[in-house]
C-alpha cells in the first residue's frame, strides 16, 4: 500500500503545483519551451541564436510579430527556479562572435528568461515570458525504466549487448562480468569497474551510432550533476531466471542503486521539468544521420519515437497522470541545414518528416501540434556557383575550423573552401532503403577528399549594424513562428 500512498501524496503535491503555475501564467503569461535533443544536435548553439536574435533584432521576416513590429521589445531577466543552472547566454555569444568558435554543448538542464513586450493585434500592451530550458535528449529516453525492475532491465540490457554488432563493443565489460558473482558479496570496487566497463560499452555504441533508443540509462552519458555518484554506480549483472536477490549480496546492492536512479533521477527530472514545459522543440543532426548510411536513419527513427513516446504517455496509466506533459506544440527541426545548398532544404525537411512519420502517427492522441523544419541556428556557410571544369555548379562555401582535415589538406581556421554538397534525393523512402543514399559533400580542389565532415567555423559578421551584429541563419523564424506566433497574436 506505502507506494500507492506516496503516489496520492505526490499527485496531490503536482495538482496544488499545476494550480499554482495556472493563477500564476494567468496574470503573467508564461511559455515554457523546453529545447532537447541528442548530444551534438545543436540545442546550446539554437538557443543562443534565437535569444540574439530576439534582443537584437536579427532579420526574422517569416517570424510575423517581429516582422510586423508588433515587438516593442525583449530582454532577459533572472530566471525563476533558483535551483537550475543558468543557461551561459553571454559566454556562448561572446564565443560565437568575437572568438569565431562554437560554444560548449549542453551537458546539463539549464535555463533562461526571455520577457517579451509587444503589441496585440487589436493594438493593446502585453507581455509575454518565455522560460527556455535546455536539457539533453539522453534523460527522455530513461522513462521506460520507471516500470521495469532491475532484474527486468538487466535482462534486456545483457540479452541486447550479447546481438551483433554490439557484442564486439561490449567484450570487455562480458568479460568482467563473468568474473562477478550476482548472488556473491556487495562489493563497491566491483560495481565501480562494472558500472566504469558497462559505460565505455554504452559509449562505444552511441560512437557507432547504434540505436541510441536501446541505450539507457541516460545519465550514464549525460550524467550532468550527478557523475560518480552511487546512483550512477551500477550495471547489469547475469542474473539467475528466477528468486529474490540475497540480503547483502552484489545484485541487492546493484538493484538499489537502479531503484535509487529511478527515484532521486529519473522521476525528478520528469516531474520537476519535462511535466511543466509547454512547448517542445526536438533537434536532430539528420544530416550526419544520412552520411552513416540507412542504418543509422532507422537508429535514428528509433530515438526520435522514443523521445516521442515520452509526449504521449499512456493516458490511462498512473505514471501518465504525474507526469503527463501539457505540451501542446512539438517542433521536430533538423539542424545544420546550412552544410546544403538551398535546393535541398525541403529534401531535408522531407526526410526528417519520414523519419519521424511512424511515431507522429503514434502520437497522435497527444493532442499536439507537430511540425517540421529544416534550419541552421547559425549559418556558418555562404552559396555560390563555382567553376568546376567546364561547369558552374552551385556550392557552399566555408571556413573549416582549425586543425579539420580532409585527405591530406589541413586547416589553419583561415581559409575558405568551396564544396559541391551532394544533393539529398527526392524520395525521401530512397534513402531508407539504402537506395541512391546520399553521398554528401566533395571538394572543388581535390576530388577526392572527403568534406562531408568538416566543421565550418562560426561566420564572421560585420560589425555595421546600430545594435551589433546579428547572426544569420536559415529558417529559425519559421521554427520561432510555430514555437510561439501564436502566443503573441
Ligand atoms: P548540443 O550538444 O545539442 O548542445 O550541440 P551544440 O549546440 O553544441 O552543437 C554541436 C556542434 O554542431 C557545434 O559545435 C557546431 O559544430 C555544430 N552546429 C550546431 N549548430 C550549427 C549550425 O547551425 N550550423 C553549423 N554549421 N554547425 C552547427
Amino acid at each position: 500500500m506505502a507506494p500507492v500512498f506516496s503516489e496520492m501524496i505526490e499527485e496531490a503535491r503536482l495538482s496544488a503545483r499545476a494550480i499554482r503555475d495556472y493563477g500564476e501564467h494567468f496574470f503573467n503569461p508564461t511559455v515554457r519551451l523546453g529545447v532537447t535533443g541528442l548530444s551534438r544536435a545543436g540545442k546550446t548553439v539554437f538557443i543562443t541564436a534565437l535569444i540574439h536574435g530576439l534582443t537584437r533584432g536579427g532579420r526574422f521576416p517569416v517570424f510575423e510579430p517581429f516582422a510586423s513590429g508588433r515587438i516593442a521589445r525583449a530582454r532577459l531577466e533572472p530566471q525563476p527556479d533558483d535551483a537550475v543552472p543558468r543557461f551561459d547566454y553571454e559566454n556562448h555569444v561572446r564565443t560565437l562572435i568575437e572568438a569565431r568558435r562554437w560554444p560548449n554543448s549542453t551537458i546539463d538542464i539549464s535555463e533562461l528568461r526571455l520577457v517579451i513586450d509587444y503589441q496585440r493585434q487589436n493594438g493593446a500592451d502585453r507581455r509575454l515570458t518565455l522560460d527556455i530550458v535546455d536539457y539533453p535528449g539522453e534523460w527522455l529516453l530513461d522513462l521506460p525504466l520507471l516500470h521495469k525492475s532491475y532484474e527486468q532491465w538487466s535482462k534486456e540490457s545483457l540479452a541486447l549487448s550479447r546481438e551483433r554488432p554490439r557484442a564486439r563493443l561490449a567484450e570487455q565489460w562480458h568479460a568482467y562480468l563473468a568474473t562477478l558473482s550476482a548472488e556473491g558479496e556487495e562489493d563497491e570496487q566491483a560495481a565501480l569497474t562494472a558500472a566504469r566497463l558497462f559505460t565505455d560499452y554504452l559509449r562505444a555504441c552511441r560512437a557507432e551510432r547504434f540505436a541510441m533508443s536501446l541505450l539507457p540509462p541516460g545519465r550514464f552519458l549525460m550524467p550532468g550533476n550527478l557523475a560518480h555518484s552511487p546512483a550512477l554506480t551500477f550495471a547489469p549483472l547475469d542474473l539467475p531466471d528466477d528468486g529474490a536477490a540475497p540480503e547483502g549480496s552484489l545484485w541487492a546492492m546493484m538493484a538499489r542503486r537502479y531503484e535509487a536512479y529511478k527515484n532521486v533521477v529519473v522521476r525528478p527530472f520528469f516531474r520537476d521539468h519535462f511535466a511543466r514545459l509547454d512547448r517542445q522543440v526536438v533537434l536532430v543532426d539528420a544530416l550526419s544521420a544520412f552520411n552513416s548510411g540507412p542504418e543509422a536513419l532507422h537508429d535514428l527513427e528509433a530515438a526520435l519515437a522514443g523521445i516521442l513516446d515520452c509526449f504521449r504517455i499512456g493516458r490511462s496509466t498512473f505514471i501518465s497522470s504525474l507526469f503527463r506533459p501539457r505540451i501542446d506544440r512539438i517542433l521536430f527541426a533538423a539542424t545544420k541545414a546550412d552544410h546544403l545548398h538551398h535546393s535541398s532544404h525541403d529534401r531535408l525537411e522531407a526526410v526528417l518528416r519520414r523519419t519521424v512519420a511512424n511515431a507522429v502517427a503514434r502520437a497522435e492522441d497527444t493532442g499536439a501540434l507537430i511540425d517540421v523544419v529544416a534550419l541552421s541556428a547559425v549559418r556558418a556557410t555562404r552559396e555560390a556557383m563555382v567553376a568546376r571544369g567546364r561547369d558552374k555548379l552551385p556550392s557552399i562555401l566555408g571556413t573549416p575550423a582549425p586543425g579539420e582535415t580532409a585527405g591530406r589538406e589541413a586547416f589553419d581556421g583561415n581559409t575558405e573552401v568551396a564544396t559541391f554538397p551532394g544533393d539529398l534525393p527526392a524520395d525521401a523512402e530512397a534513402l531508407f532503403a539504402g537506395e541512391g543514399a546520399f553521398r554528401g559533400l566533395s571538394s572543388a580542389s581535390a576530388e577526392k577528399s572527403d568534406y562531408r565532415f568538416l566543421r565550418f567555423r562560426p561566420p564572421q559578421l560585420e560589425n555595421a549594424e546600430p545594435d551589433g551584429p546579428t547572426l544569420p541563419h536559415i529558417r529559425l523564424d519559421r521554427a520561432l513562428q510555430f514555437l510561439i506566433g501564436d502566443r503573441l497574436q
